[in-house]
């Protein structure tokens, strides 16, 4: 099998797993493993027809319930002390007007905290039900990158939150996104990293696999180099995630616990996603996130974080 990231033309099988955390899609999906870049990969052909399938009813988090207010201030806490506050840090001196996008914004948390910062921020996604949920008229954009590419529209900076690791081709994509970007341009990217110490420790059960909707599971060293050879040079790299790092523990070690496919699963059942023992679920998954927390801070000191956050530009 060719690998999509460094062209190494025998990958081997590695892995058949099932859709552990959703178990919404029947599998079994087959990934590879390339020895040249340690990307650990399905085969895009194969699945091309019936990826749109692997996202269930209640994959974007929409407020609703007696949780709602709660979650919507945990998570717009998360998005600005983690995401927003490394793209802050980027820009120390200040940066006024810059114009921003960010792909995959689904409710559009991040976007609302870059306005608030200061950003001439905007979103994007393919999803119109994300794009719905965002309510910000004029911000979000829906549909593709090559519409906006069409309407000439540039940005100084686009974040990838979580996004290339679902991705069919990311180097096409990758290359593709340049068209958006004014020069100097920024890219912030973020991905599970395959290199991390829970990835090694969880092994086929590591949350950051969330297969099948995770296409191409990267090594360090593998997205360094897809971004270099798609023409970014390597600014920053940063190990800790202080949202996403401790809760992939968790949800390795208790995926029932697990808020999304708790959610994903109480629509599927009960076609609503209100649940009677909801808080004292949810609370018990804080409480272990908050445990776990160490954990995340070691791993990412070791350089070995579960979640790694480039910043590369476009000169
Ligand atoms: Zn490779």
């Amino acid at each position: 099998m060719h690998c999509p990231i460094c062209d190494y033309p025998n990958a081997r099988q590695r892995l058949v797993m099932s859709d552990r955390f959703f178990q919404t899609s029947p599998g079994p999906f087959v990934l590879y493993e390339c020895p040249g870049c340690r990307t650990l990969f399905q085969d895009a052909a194969q699945i091309r027809d019936s990826v749109s399938s692997f996202y269930p009813p209640g994959y974007w988090w929409r407020p609703d319930g007696r949780a709602s207010g709660l979650e919507r201030a945990y998570r717009t806490w998360m998005v600005g002390h983690d995401q927003l506050a490394f793209v802050l840090s980027l820009f120390t001196k200040g940066q006024p007007n810059l114009r921003c996008l960010d792909i995959g914004c689904g409710e559009a948390t991040f976007v609302r905290l870059a306005l608030a910062a200061g950003l001439d921020a905007y979103g994007l996604d393919q999803a119109e039900e994300a794009v719905l949920l965002a309510d910000l008229p004029g911000r979000i954009f829906s549909g593709s990158e090559r519409e906006l590419i069409a309407r000439g529209e540039k940005f100084d900076l686009i974040t990838l939150f979580h996004a290339l690791e679902h991705m069919l081709d990311p180097f096409a994509y990758l290359k593709g996104l340049q068209k958006l970007l004014s020069r100097p341009g920024g890219l912030i990217v973020q991905v599970p990293n395959r290199d991390s110490l829970q990835a090694r420790i969880f092994g086929r059960r590591w949350y950051g696999l969330d297969c099948p909707r995770h296409v191409c599971n990267y090594s360090l060293f593998a997205i360094l180099y897809l971004l270099g050879k798609a023409g970014y040079r390597i600014r920053r790299v940063r190990h800790f995630s202080l949202r996403d790092n401790a809760a992939a523990i968790v949800s390795s070690v208790f995926p029932v616990l697990d808020p999304m496919s708790q959610k994903v699963k109480r629509i599927r059942r009960t076609g609503s996603s209100h649940s009677a023992g909801l808080l004292m679920r949810e609370g018990a998954y804080f409480g272990l996130f908050l445990l776990a927390q160490p954990l995340a801070a070691l791993e990412a000191a070791l350089g070995r974080g579960g979640t790694v956050t480039i910043y590369a530009t476009l000169d």
